[in-house]
């Protein structure tokens, strides 16, 4: 007869993926411990913005992401409003949805405090056993099955048996030496825009027991935030994000555009390239126009509310009735002058005569000359929110082997099987079948490859995920003799 905590669910982080996944096997008949790193729940989720958002259309993430895991962006897309209709039965307050139709979104938000704290408060009253300052150290594997994990507590560890685990620790995006093994060459270029616990316990954990990493593990999610000599808290990340960056000539501090810095569907993208230039820093330059025009189409929120909050923080914000003496300016910062003044001049004559196509690099839309004075240049520097790649899942949230051998357990059938026609069409041996590891999920931003280079909406990928394998794990356990 197996003990109740060998067929248990063990959850390893308590943002909303964790939490999610935590009340939803809870509610699936399963006994349920919630590990958590930190003295509180919420991770990121709860400094996030709040915005649980989709696309309206599949062919348009699609058309926007076509790296990213096509089955599991469907997986997100096809169950973000049952999801959200589940969180508002969990005392979660969820505003109506909105259609954000210049970005293509569709938008449910929460208040992000209130949310945690009502999914905790469920979670407890539902039976589970929080753990807080309890972080996943390893996994325990038998003969191939996910028996247990490691719990680092302070300096002790300690093993606790569980029937499955599910990884919900979020990225890797606060490790530096993974930052460096897989995302970008110096990431003390990167400010971290996220809670300060994800450094990569679950990937790492997972990766130990055999556990395949997905595509994509390079990209990440962020915004570049206002630059030093700025000061601001966690709490302020969000207002210190500089989302206007599309609409903005973007000079690194040779003066040099480095990027069209209208790609991608938001500013997500320009950051990645941002973070590529010495420093990971630049300026973001904009004119009046810009500056009292909305961040994005049809919304209320003006660039000029950014660009007051980042100058109070004291990042570096300069103003000039000309572009000469905007350049002038800047050069006491160590901006070569004449080379600025080149650049933003060409840009402004390319755009006037429309070979905007022509400058180098290209700008394909928001093509507008800055014209309006006075004009500004506001310091930024990259940021990484998450790490868009991680454990490699299938649609049931089943963590997959890194090689293609068979499972040891007959609950856990292949999945992901290429047919013959995948195989032909990408080149590789049409006998190589992916299989789960028994009783191990992920969930969240440790979940890889659904949003890559451009981005799908966290909050969306971390409720649906989290949902999944929570139900997958108490669908699990309840097989164990
Ligand atoms: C400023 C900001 C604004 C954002 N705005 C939005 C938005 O409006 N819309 C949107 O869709 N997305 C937004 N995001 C992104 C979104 O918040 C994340 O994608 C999402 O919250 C990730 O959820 P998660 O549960 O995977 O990770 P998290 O919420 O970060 O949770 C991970 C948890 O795991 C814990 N943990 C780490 N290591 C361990 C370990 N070894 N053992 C146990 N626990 C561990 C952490 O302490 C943390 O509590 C924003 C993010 C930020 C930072």
């Amino acid at each position: 007869m197996t003990d109740f905590l060998e067929k248990r669910v063990i959850v390893c982080g308590g943002g909303l993926a964790g939490l999610s996944a935590a009340v939803t096997a809870l509610e699936d008949g399963a006994c349920v411990t919630l590990m958590e790193k930190a003295p509180e729940v919420g991770g990121s989720s709860a400094l996030s913005g709040g915005a649980i958002w989709a696309f309206a259309d599949f062919e348009e993430l699609r058309a926007a992401i076509p790296d990213g895991d096509a089955m599991l962006q469907w997986l997100v897309y096809d169950n973000i409003d049952a999801a959200r209709d589940w969180l508002a039965t969990q005392n979660v307050t969820l505003a109506a949805e909105e259609l954000h139709a210049e970005q293509g979104r569709r938008a449910r938000s929460i208040n992000p405090p209130q949310a945690i704290a009502a999914l905790a408060d469920k979670f407890l009253k539902l039976g589970g056993q929080l753990r807080l300052e309890s972080a996943l150290d390893a996994l325990i594997v038998v003969d191939g099955i996910v028996k247990g994990v490691r719990i680092a507590h302070g300096s002790c560890t300690q093993d606790e048996a569980a029937g499955a685990v599910v990884l919900a620790t979020g990225g890797f995006q606060g490790n530096p030496e993974l930052l460096s093994r897989y995302v970008v060459r110096n990431p003390d270029n990167l400010y971290l825009r996220a809670n300060a616990w994800s450094t990569g316990d679950g990937f790492l954990a997972a990766t130990q027991a055999g556990a395949a990493a997905s595509p994509g593990l390079d990209t990440y999610y962020g915004h570049a935030l206002a630059a030093p000599p700025a000061r601001f808290s966690r709490l302020e990340l969000r207002d210190m994000s500089q989302y206007y960056g599309q609409q903005a000539i973007a000079v690194n501090l040779r003066g040099e555009r480095f990027a069209d810095e209208s790609d991608g569907t938001a500013e997500q993208v320009l950051n990645q390239r941002l973070a590529q230039q010495p420093g990971g820093r630049g300026f973001y330059i904009i004119d009046q126009e810009l500056m009292d025009s909305p961040v994005i189409k049809g919304r209320p929120l003006l660039t000029r509310v950014i660009v007051g909050r980042a100058q109070a923080a004291k990042a570096p914000v300069i103003v000039a009735a000309t572009i000469a003496e905007l350049c002038r300016k800047l050069s006491a910062m160590g901006v070569p002058e004449s080379k600025l003044f080149r650049e933003i001049t060409e840009f402004n004559r390319a755009i006037a005569s429309q070979q905007a196509d022509d400058l180098e690099p290209a700008r394909r839309r928001n093509r507008k000359s800055l014209c309006k004075p006075p004009y500004y240049a506001i310091g930024v520097q990259a940021s990484i929110t998450f790490t868009m790649g991680g454990l490699q899942i299938d649609e049931r949230a089943r963590v997959l082997r890194r090689s293609g051998g068979s499972s040891p357990s007959s609950a856990v059938p292949p999945s992901r099987a290429l047919t013959d026609a995948d195989a032909l069409s990408i080149g590789i041996g049409a006998d190589y079948r992916q299989t789960a590891i028994a009783g191990l999920y992920a969930a969240g931003c440790d979940a890889g490859n659904m949003s890559h280079f451009d981005y799908m909406g966290g909050l969306a990928v971390a409720l649906v995920t989290g949902r999944t394998a929570g139900n997958s794990a108490a669908d699990y356990v309840r097989t164990i003799p």
